[in-house]
């Protein structure tokens, strides 16, 4: 289990060359003209043509060898306790499982497993802060998991989000899991919140497991978070009609998750698509969860919508980079100059009927991965999790 992260001891510049197919993560422009890409000490600094880049002076250079290079997926939903361990299935190394499905950054929705959770002010503030520096300061894998996102409680007080913002506190965990589940509670402090720069989401949909409760449109609406936390249900849906009246009667992110219901992500979509805001769609796993933990979880969700709900590939690759960083103003997810580092190298999976990555995610099938980076620096090889990709990605020189 790797607990310890790989750090540099000095300036590094990654060239990572040979590249098949450059996947932005930008919407607007999802597929980049592109063959090399060059970081140095950790964030993007060219990304083009090899003849056109500053190649020389290499610490690391990465044959893609045809492969196809992406933006770290984005998890914008996750459950983290403690380090890389869940005690929800009672696992440990999930988060570097993750790590082999493509997935480089997580946004936690509430460290709500925490076994004998605080529900007192003092307590769940000391909590988040707690989760927030423990997770800043141990990466497992390397990967970067946000965390630190308090389940807001009636007797709380404007100051008490005022304290926690000024300790670091950027998120709160899914508004509704706690005691406030009415709608003016819930928008007055997701006010405060905003006001003190903290993030917020929200438990749509019916319970998840015995002790959490419903929450329907109009408390979704009315608490106005910045996320729809798992539109999709987590895992029990709201009806149709009402799915379709917060997608038109708010113009927050619309987050679809694996451990939701399939047909309601797919609803959420084409409504989405109907209205031309597929910037507004970004994508979650909600692990782990009753349903368990699911390495490939995000990767499974972009070849789910593009497969049945009829999206390019690379589109739906977008949905998990760029408009969840620009959602959550996060400085990875898009591969252009001044990001963050972090790359997913993948190609079709072996035996695959697609012609191509793009093709075979098109057909339903998942990619292989070959090879993560985060900030610059190899993570993983050829991944033990996805099927095996027919082409990987090599180490060919390290200085
Ligand atoms: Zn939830």
């Amino acid at each position: 289990m790797a607990h310890d992260e790989p750090r540099a001891t000095g300036p590094t510049k990654l060239v990572i060359r040979n590249i098949a197919l450059v996947l932005s993560g930008a919407l607007e422009r999802p597929i980049l003209d592109a063959d090399t890409i060059v970081a140095v000490n950790g964030k993007i600094t060219g990304v083009g043509r090899a003849r056109d880049l500053d190649t020389e002076g290499a610490t690391t250079i990465v044959d893609a060898n045809g492969t196809t290079v992406a933006p770290g997926l984005i998890d914008s939903h996750v459950h983290p306790v403690a380090g890389d361990w869940t005690p929800r299935q009672n696992q440990i190394g999930w988060i570097d499982s993750f790590l082999h499905g493509g997935v480089t950054t997580m946004i936690s929705a509430g460290e709500v497993h925490m076994p004998g959770r605080p529900r007192d002010v003092v307590g769940l503030k000391a909590m988040a802060i707690f989760a927030q520096r423990a997770f800043w300061t141990l990466r497992p894998g390397g990967v970067k998991v946000h965390a630190g996102a308090p389940v807001i409680e009636c007797e709380m007080v404007e100051d008490d989000f005022r304290e926690m913002a000024a300790a670091g506190v950027k998120l709160l965990g899914e508004v509704g899991l706690g005691g406030v589940k009415d709608g003016p509670t819930a928008r007055k402090m997701v006010g405060w919140a905003r006001k003190y720069g903290i993030q917020s989401t929200i438990h749509t949909g019916g319970p998840s497991i015995p002790g959490s409760g419903l929450i329907d449109k109009d408390v979704v609406l009315e608490a106005d978070t910045d996320v729809v936390g798992h539109i999709n249900g987590g895992h029990t849906a709201l009806p149709d009609d009402q799915i379709r009246c917060i997608c038109e009667g708010c113009k927050r992110g619309l987050e679809l998750v694996h451990n939701g219901n399939e047909r309601a992500a797919l609803f959420t979509l084409r409504t989405a698509r109907d209205m031309d805001e597929l910037g507004r769609i970004i994508l979650g796993t909600d692990a782990p969860a009753g349903s368990g933990v699911q390495p490939l979880g995000i990767l499974r969700m972009v070849s789910m919508l593009s497969s049945l709900g009829d999206i390019p590939a690379e589109i739906a690759f977008c949905f998990a980079t760029g408009n969840t960083a620009r959602m959550r103003a996060l400085d990875c997810g898009l591969i252009e100059v001044g990001r963050a580092a972090d790359f997913v190298l993948m190609d079709k999976a072996q035996h695959s009927a697609g012609k191509n990555l793009l093709d075979s995610v098109r057909l339903g099938d998942l990619p292989g991965v070959g090879m993560t980076i985060i900030d610059g620096i190899v993570r993983t090889q050829r991944s033990r999790n996805t099927p095996p990709a027919t082409k990987v990605p090599e180490i060919v020189a390290v200085r």
